[in-house]
Protein backbone atom coordinates (compact mmCIF):
# COMPACT_ATOMS: atom_id res chain seq x y z
CA UNK A 1 0.00 0.00 0.00
CA UNK A 2 3.00 2.31 0.75
CA UNK A 3 3.09 4.91 -2.38
CA UNK A 4 -0.33 4.92 -3.10
CA UNK A 5 -0.63 7.73 -4.86
CA UNK A 6 -2.77 9.56 -7.96
CA UNK A 7 -4.60 6.57 -10.32
CA UNK A 8 -6.64 8.66 -12.36
CA UNK A 9 -4.37 11.35 -13.70
CA UNK A 10 -6.59 11.18 -16.74
CA UNK A 11 -10.17 11.94 -15.50
CA UNK A 12 -10.40 15.86 -15.33
CA UNK A 13 -13.44 18.03 -13.88
CA UNK A 14 -15.11 17.73 -10.48
CA UNK A 15 -16.38 14.06 -9.39
CA UNK A 16 -17.13 15.04 -6.18
CA UNK A 17 -21.12 16.12 -7.13
CA UNK A 18 -23.72 13.04 -6.65
CA UNK A 19 -25.86 11.60 -9.13
CA UNK A 20 -25.38 9.93 -12.58
CA UNK A 21 -22.39 11.19 -13.77
CA UNK A 22 -20.80 10.81 -10.20
CA UNK A 23 -21.28 7.31 -10.50
CA UNK A 24 -20.29 6.86 -14.17
CA UNK A 25 -16.73 8.37 -13.03
CA UNK A 26 -16.97 5.69 -9.77
CA UNK A 27 -17.37 2.93 -12.46
CA UNK A 28 -14.24 4.68 -14.37
CA UNK A 29 -12.29 5.07 -11.61
CA UNK A 30 -12.24 1.36 -10.37
CA UNK A 31 -10.88 0.34 -13.75
CA UNK A 32 -8.57 3.14 -13.36
CA UNK A 33 -7.82 1.63 -9.60
CA UNK A 34 -5.74 -1.22 -8.28
CA UNK A 35 -6.85 -4.65 -10.09
CA UNK A 36 -9.93 -6.37 -8.30
CA UNK A 37 -9.80 -4.83 -5.13
CA UNK A 38 -12.73 -3.03 -5.26
CA UNK A 39 -11.34 0.59 -3.92
CA UNK A 40 -11.86 2.56 -6.99
CA UNK A 41 -15.00 4.49 -5.47
CA UNK A 42 -14.65 7.79 -4.71
CA UNK A 43 -11.11 7.17 -3.49
CA UNK A 44 -10.75 7.63 -7.61
CA UNK A 45 -12.59 11.04 -7.34
CA UNK A 46 -10.43 12.29 -4.62
CA UNK A 47 -7.00 11.00 -7.01
CA UNK A 48 -9.03 13.05 -9.78
CA UNK A 49 -8.76 15.62 -7.24
CA UNK A 50 -4.98 15.46 -6.71
CA UNK A 51 -4.26 14.97 -10.09
CA UNK A 52 -6.55 18.59 -11.33
CA UNK A 53 -4.73 20.59 -8.58
CA UNK A 54 -1.40 20.13 -10.18
CA UNK A 55 0.51 18.92 -7.08
CA UNK A 56 -0.39 15.60 -7.89
CA UNK A 57 3.09 13.32 -7.10
CA UNK A 58 4.94 16.40 -7.93
CA UNK A 59 6.75 15.78 -4.03
CA UNK A 60 3.20 17.04 -2.54
CA UNK A 61 3.40 15.88 0.93
CA UNK A 62 1.06 13.37 2.25
CA UNK A 63 -0.37 16.01 5.05
CA UNK A 64 0.59 19.23 5.69
CA UNK A 65 -0.66 21.98 7.85
CA UNK A 66 0.16 25.34 7.40
CA UNK A 67 -0.72 27.96 10.37
CA UNK A 68 -3.90 26.40 11.83
CA UNK A 69 -5.58 28.08 14.36
CA UNK A 70 -8.87 26.92 16.02
CA UNK A 71 -11.19 29.18 18.38
CA UNK A 72 -13.92 27.76 19.69
CA UNK A 73 -16.58 30.36 20.92
CA UNK A 74 -16.62 33.87 20.22
CA UNK A 75 -16.08 36.77 22.10
CA UNK A 76 -14.68 37.05 25.73
CA UNK A 77 -15.98 33.19 25.73
CA UNK A 78 -13.36 32.29 22.70
CA UNK A 79 -10.88 29.65 23.42
CA UNK A 80 -7.71 29.22 20.98
CA UNK A 81 -7.12 25.95 21.00
CA UNK A 82 -4.53 26.06 18.22
CA UNK A 83 -2.40 28.74 17.62
CA UNK A 84 -0.86 28.49 14.36
CA UNK A 85 0.19 24.87 14.12
CA UNK A 86 2.67 23.92 10.89
CA UNK A 87 2.96 20.06 10.85
CA UNK A 88 3.61 17.94 7.72
CA UNK A 89 3.79 14.24 7.49
CA UNK A 90 4.92 12.19 4.56
CA UNK A 91 3.94 8.60 3.47
CA UNK A 92 4.59 5.90 5.48
CA UNK A 93 5.32 7.99 8.86
CA UNK A 94 4.18 6.47 12.04
CA UNK A 95 3.96 9.79 14.40
CA UNK A 96 2.84 9.77 18.24
CA UNK A 97 1.48 12.74 19.50
CA UNK A 98 1.43 13.59 22.98
CA UNK A 99 0.87 16.87 25.04
CA UNK A 100 -0.91 17.92 28.22
CA UNK A 101 -4.73 17.35 28.61
CA UNK A 102 -5.91 20.61 26.87
CA UNK A 103 -2.93 21.21 24.34
CA UNK A 104 -4.94 20.46 21.53
CA UNK A 105 -3.71 17.02 20.57
CA UNK A 106 -7.81 16.22 19.40
CA UNK A 107 -8.60 19.41 17.67
CA UNK A 108 -5.64 18.28 16.08
CA UNK A 109 -6.57 14.94 14.80
CA UNK A 110 -10.52 16.49 14.29
CA UNK A 111 -9.05 18.49 11.69
CA UNK A 112 -6.79 15.52 9.92
CA UNK A 113 -9.45 13.44 10.23
CA UNK A 114 -11.92 15.95 8.36
CA UNK A 115 -13.87 16.05 10.84
CA UNK A 116 -13.44 19.81 11.89
CA UNK A 117 -12.41 22.19 10.03
CA UNK A 118 -9.62 25.65 10.78
CA UNK A 119 -10.70 29.00 11.93
CA UNK A 120 -7.61 29.93 9.91
CA UNK A 121 -4.55 28.13 8.09
CA UNK A 122 -4.53 25.78 5.27
CA UNK A 123 -4.96 21.95 5.98
CA UNK A 124 -3.05 20.17 2.40
CA UNK A 125 -3.93 16.33 1.81
CA UNK A 126 -1.81 14.39 -1.41
CA UNK A 127 -1.84 18.02 -2.53
CA UNK A 128 -5.54 19.38 -2.57
CA UNK A 129 -6.35 21.96 0.03
CA UNK A 130 -8.99 20.29 1.83
CA UNK A 131 -10.58 23.36 3.27
CA UNK A 132 -11.33 24.03 -0.46
CA UNK A 133 -13.61 21.20 -0.69
CA UNK A 134 -16.99 21.19 0.20
CA UNK A 135 -18.80 19.06 3.04
CA UNK A 136 -19.38 16.12 0.68
CA UNK A 137 -15.68 15.83 -0.91
CA UNK A 138 -14.38 16.29 2.77
CA UNK A 139 -16.66 13.28 3.54
CA UNK A 140 -15.36 11.55 0.56
CA UNK A 141 -11.48 12.08 1.73
CA UNK A 142 -12.69 10.76 5.21
CA UNK A 143 -14.70 7.53 3.59
CA UNK A 144 -11.84 6.38 1.31
CA UNK A 145 -8.55 7.43 2.68
CA UNK A 146 -8.67 7.91 6.55
CA UNK A 147 -9.19 5.12 9.22
CA UNK A 148 -9.90 5.22 12.31
CA UNK A 149 -9.42 4.31 15.90
CA UNK A 150 -10.66 5.13 19.35
CA UNK A 151 -10.19 4.43 22.65
CA UNK A 152 -13.45 3.19 23.20
CA UNK A 153 -13.72 0.83 20.56
CA UNK A 154 -17.04 1.81 19.58
CA UNK A 155 -18.60 -1.57 18.33
CA UNK A 156 -22.05 -2.88 17.74
CA UNK A 157 -22.70 -4.65 20.94
CA UNK A 158 -24.96 -7.21 19.45
CA UNK A 159 -23.00 -7.37 16.44
CA UNK A 160 -20.81 -10.12 15.48
CA UNK A 161 -16.95 -9.22 14.65
CA UNK A 162 -17.09 -9.26 10.87
CA UNK A 163 -20.28 -7.63 10.50
CA UNK A 164 -18.64 -5.01 12.52
CA UNK A 165 -15.89 -5.15 10.36
CA UNK A 166 -18.14 -4.77 6.68
CA UNK A 167 -19.72 -1.68 7.88
CA UNK A 168 -17.89 0.69 6.74
CA UNK A 169 -17.80 -0.75 3.04
CA UNK A 170 -22.01 -0.40 3.54
CA UNK A 171 -21.12 3.13 2.42
CA UNK A 172 -18.67 1.90 -0.23
CA UNK A 173 -21.12 -0.22 -1.95
CA UNK A 174 -18.34 -2.86 -2.36
CA UNK A 175 -20.84 -5.21 -2.42
CA UNK A 176 -20.46 -9.20 -2.51
CA UNK A 177 -16.97 -8.25 -2.09
CA UNK A 178 -17.56 -7.34 1.78
CA UNK A 179 -17.72 -10.33 3.47
CA UNK A 180 -14.52 -11.35 2.31
CA UNK A 181 -12.81 -8.13 2.72
CA UNK A 182 -13.64 -8.23 5.86
CA UNK A 183 -12.60 -11.48 6.76
CA UNK A 184 -9.56 -10.62 5.35
CA UNK A 185 -8.97 -7.83 7.63
CA UNK A 186 -9.68 -10.11 10.66
CA UNK A 187 -7.00 -11.93 9.61
CA UNK A 188 -4.66 -9.32 9.36
CA UNK A 189 -5.17 -8.51 13.02
CA UNK A 190 -4.75 -11.96 14.29
CA UNK A 191 -9.07 -12.75 14.80
CA UNK A 192 -9.36 -15.68 12.35
CA UNK A 193 -11.17 -17.82 14.28
CA UNK A 194 -13.22 -14.62 16.35
CA UNK A 195 -15.12 -13.45 12.85
CA UNK A 196 -18.62 -14.78 14.53
CA UNK A 197 -18.39 -13.60 17.83
CA UNK A 198 -20.15 -10.64 19.47
CA UNK A 199 -18.28 -7.95 21.47
CA UNK A 200 -19.05 -9.04 24.51
CA UNK A 201 -17.80 -12.46 24.01
CA UNK A 202 -14.37 -10.87 23.14
CA UNK A 203 -11.85 -9.34 25.45
CA UNK A 204 -10.76 -5.68 25.37
CA UNK A 205 -7.47 -6.46 23.33
CA UNK A 206 -9.39 -8.31 20.85
CA UNK A 207 -12.18 -5.48 20.54
CA UNK A 208 -9.11 -3.15 19.20
CA UNK A 209 -8.05 -5.86 17.12
CA UNK A 210 -11.48 -5.71 15.69
CA UNK A 211 -12.05 -1.91 15.74
CA UNK A 212 -8.55 -1.56 14.20
CA UNK A 213 -9.95 -4.33 11.54
CA UNK A 214 -13.02 -2.18 11.12
CA UNK A 215 -10.28 0.62 10.10
CA UNK A 216 -8.37 -0.95 7.83
CA UNK A 217 -10.91 -2.55 5.84
CA UNK A 218 -11.49 0.26 3.60
CA UNK A 219 -7.57 -0.07 3.23
CA UNK A 220 -6.94 3.54 4.00
CA UNK A 221 -3.76 5.75 3.24
CA UNK A 222 -3.80 7.51 7.00
CA UNK A 223 -5.01 5.35 10.32
CA UNK A 224 -5.54 8.29 13.21
CA UNK A 225 -6.01 6.46 16.31
CA UNK A 226 -6.76 8.32 19.70
CA UNK A 227 -5.63 6.81 22.55
CA UNK A 228 -5.80 2.90 20.95
CA UNK A 229 -4.55 1.61 24.05
CA UNK A 230 -6.19 4.31 26.76
CA UNK A 231 -8.40 1.03 27.65
CA UNK A 232 -5.89 -1.44 27.69
CA UNK A 233 -3.10 -2.70 30.71
CA UNK A 234 0.10 -2.92 29.35
CA UNK A 235 0.89 -5.52 27.85
CA UNK A 236 -2.64 -5.76 26.02
CA UNK A 237 -1.21 -2.64 24.93
CA UNK A 238 1.93 -3.09 23.67
CA UNK A 239 -0.05 -6.10 21.61
CA UNK A 240 -1.32 -3.41 20.15
CA UNK A 241 1.20 -1.42 19.27
CA UNK A 242 3.11 -3.82 17.58
CA UNK A 243 -0.42 -4.43 15.67
CA UNK A 244 -0.14 -0.97 14.42
CA UNK A 245 3.49 -1.23 13.89
CA UNK A 246 2.97 -3.85 11.39
CA UNK A 247 0.47 -1.93 9.69
CA UNK A 248 2.52 0.39 9.40
CA UNK A 249 5.70 -1.16 8.40
CA UNK A 250 4.17 -4.18 6.48
CA UNK A 251 1.20 -2.82 4.67
CA UNK A 252 2.56 1.01 4.58
CA UNK A 253 -0.46 2.80 6.33
CA UNK A 254 0.13 6.31 7.49
CA UNK A 255 -0.36 6.23 11.47
CA UNK A 256 -0.97 8.95 13.56
CA UNK A 257 -1.38 8.07 17.18
CA UNK A 258 -2.50 10.00 19.93
CA UNK A 259 -0.93 9.19 23.41
CA UNK A 260 -0.72 9.80 26.78
CA UNK A 261 1.68 7.45 27.35
CA UNK A 262 5.65 7.59 26.39
CA UNK A 263 5.87 3.73 26.39
CA UNK A 264 3.30 3.37 23.60
CA UNK A 265 4.74 6.33 21.85
CA UNK A 266 8.15 4.89 21.65
CA UNK A 267 6.49 2.48 19.46
CA UNK A 268 6.74 5.31 16.67
CA UNK A 269 9.01 6.88 14.45
CA UNK A 270 8.07 10.36 15.52
CA UNK A 271 6.89 12.59 18.50
CA UNK A 272 5.07 14.96 17.88
CA UNK A 273 4.24 17.00 21.29
CA UNK A 274 1.98 19.78 21.42
CA UNK A 275 1.94 22.40 24.24
CA UNK A 276 -1.11 25.07 24.61
CA UNK A 277 -1.92 25.14 21.15
CA UNK A 278 1.27 24.72 19.48
CA UNK A 279 4.13 22.15 18.86
CA UNK A 280 6.46 22.21 21.19
CA UNK A 281 8.89 19.84 20.35
CA UNK A 282 8.93 17.35 17.13
CA UNK A 283 11.22 14.32 17.35
CA UNK A 284 12.32 11.77 14.56
CA UNK A 285 13.56 8.70 16.54
CA UNK A 286 16.61 6.56 15.51
CA UNK A 287 15.59 2.64 14.37
CA UNK A 288 17.50 1.26 17.67
CA UNK A 289 15.38 3.74 19.52
CA UNK A 290 12.14 2.30 18.02
CA UNK A 291 10.80 0.15 20.54
CA UNK A 292 11.18 -3.72 19.33
CA UNK A 293 9.02 -6.81 19.77
P1 LIG B 1 -6.32 17.67 24.21
O1 LIG B 1 -6.84 16.69 23.21
O2 LIG B 1 -4.84 17.91 24.11
O3 LIG B 1 -6.74 17.34 25.59
P2 LIG B 1 -8.25 19.49 23.07
O4 LIG B 1 -7.90 19.66 21.64
O5 LIG B 1 -9.37 18.58 23.41
O6 LIG B 1 -6.94 19.10 23.88
O7 LIG B 1 -8.61 20.90 23.68
C1 LIG B 1 -7.80 22.07 23.50
C2 LIG B 1 -8.50 23.22 24.17
O8 LIG B 1 -9.71 23.52 23.46
C3 LIG B 1 -8.93 22.93 25.60
O9 LIG B 1 -8.78 24.09 26.37
C4 LIG B 1 -10.39 22.54 25.48
O10 LIG B 1 -11.10 22.88 26.65
C5 LIG B 1 -10.84 23.42 24.32
N1 LIG B 1 -11.91 22.79 23.54
C6 LIG B 1 -11.85 21.60 22.90
N2 LIG B 1 -12.99 21.35 22.26
C7 LIG B 1 -13.81 22.40 22.52
C8 LIG B 1 -15.15 22.73 22.15
N3 LIG B 1 -15.87 21.93 21.37
N4 LIG B 1 -15.66 23.89 22.60
C9 LIG B 1 -14.93 24.73 23.37
N5 LIG B 1 -13.66 24.48 23.75
C10 LIG B 1 -13.10 23.33 23.35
Amino acid sequence: MAGKTLLCRTVGGDFFHEGPERRAANRGGQRAGRAGDGTGNGRSECEAMSASSGQAGNGAPLIELRGVRKVYGTGTAAMEALRGVDLRIERGEFVAVMGASGSGKSTCMNILGCLDTPTSGEYWFQGVEVGKLTRNQRALLRRHYLGFVFQSFNLLKRTSAVENVELPLIYRHAGTRRHSRALTALKQVGLTGWESHTPGELSGRQQQRVAIARAIVSQPVVLLADEPTGNLDSARSVEIMLLLRSLNSEEGITVIMVTHEPDMAAYAKRIVHFRDGLIEKDERQHEEEVCSP
